[in-house]
């Protein structure tokens, strides 16, 4: 049996590989390498020293995705991973974000659907809660009110997945909502690799440690959080990546359903924490300045990760110290 995996040679996607390949899972991964390149699938060969099947094409196009399906008739689960991420363009290009999470979803759902695979490990977002009204988040609190069509685009997602599993509940799902990923592969073979100016904050301050980008700008210190700058559960990557291998174990045994998952540590970090861990983690410095809030940010998120203990058996295990070096290691092998 194999597990097809969307977007398998990007950031989350490219770790939870090297994780089912190291368990002995057959992979298969389609990337049209939007954001990502050839190059990672090497790497996962490198570290794994194992080999996967692997198709260049885009998971929006039906007919492409249907050859997948087609040749692959050991298909029994999809992890899906692909789709558009960054915050801001979303916000400049919603059509495009609109098109490629949703439509693009609906169309890997009835291609599933019609080759009757009905296992599905889906790719969310804290970013569904909105502001959230308690922190720590549980999975039972509200979700709606996000602030970019990114966010909307999961959120939707959800409901669409909700709906379906309505209609049939011959399906299994598991939704997981990913808080802060950071981090990198200890190896350093694979890591985020984003395009142009980082959005985020971890590949920003490493850039800034790099001396690539001169300081780093902290959207505001007039937060009502201990020192005034934003909160955030970030969770190492390769944590986030067990937490699929344990989903996937979820669908292929006893009970079935739709289920929902926060992946977080259950810890909260500020700005200035994580500007100072990575400071003591590495020996550099991270110089800085405090300007305007950025728009649609908000003050705290952090997870109540119980319910994946109770239920999938994880637990987030990496010290912000390890998520600091390893994402350090990782630009440093560049
Ligand atoms: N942040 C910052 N400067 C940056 C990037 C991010 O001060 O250059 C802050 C941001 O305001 C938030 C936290 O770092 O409080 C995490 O931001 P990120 O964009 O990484 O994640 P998200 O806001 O989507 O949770």
């Amino acid at each position: 049996m194999s597990i097809l995996v969307t977007g398998g040679a990007g950031f989350i996607g490219s770790h939870t590989v090297v994780e089912l390949l190291n368990k002995g899972e057959n992979v298969i991964i389609i990337d049209n390498f939007y954001n990502s390149k050839p190059e990672v699938l090497d790497s996962i060969r490198k570290i794994t020293g194992k080999d996967f099947k692997f198709y260049e094409i885009d998971y929006t196009k039906g007919e492409d995705l249907e050859k997948v399906f087609k040749e692959n008739k050991d298909i029994e689960s999809v992890i899906h991973f692909a789709g558009y991420k960054a915050v801001g363009e979303s916000v400049k290009k919603p059509l495009e974000y609109y098109t490629n999470n949703v439509a693009g979803t609906l169309v890997l759902l009835e291609t599933m659907r019609k080759y009757d695979v009905k296992k599905l490990v889906f790719s969310s977002s804290a970013t569904v809660y909105g502001d959230p009204e308690i922190v720590p988040i549980t999975e039972e609190c509200k979700t709606g009110g996000t602030t970019n069509p990114y966010g909307t685009t999961k959120l939707f997602i959800e409901q669409i997945l909700k709906d379906l599993y309505n209609s049939d509940n011959n399906w299994d799902i598991v939704i997981l909502r990913y808080f802060n990923p950071v981090g990198a592969h200890e190896s350093g073979l694979i890591g985020e690799e984003p395009q142009g100016i980082p959005n985020n904050l971890m590949p920003y301050i490493v850039r800034v440690a790099q001396g690539t980008l001169k300081e780093l700008s902290i959207f505001g210190n007039d937060y009502n959080t201990p020192d005034g700058t934003g909160v955030r559960d970030y969770i190492h990557v390769v944590d986030l990546a067990k937490g699929h291998i344990k989903a996937i174990e979820k669908l292929n045994k006893e009970n079935k359903g739709l289920f929902i998952y926060n992946l977080g540590t259950g810890h909260g970090y500020s700005v200035l924490d994580m500007v100072k861990a990575f400071e003591k983690a590495t020996g550099k410095e991270v110089p800085y300045k405090i300007v305007e809030r950025r728009p649609g940010d908000i003050a705290e998120c952090y997870s109540d990760p119980k319910k994946a203990e109770e239920e999938l058996g994880w637990k987030a295990t990496k010290t912000l110290q390890e998520m600091c070096n390893d994402s350090w290691n990782f630009i440093n092998k560049k």
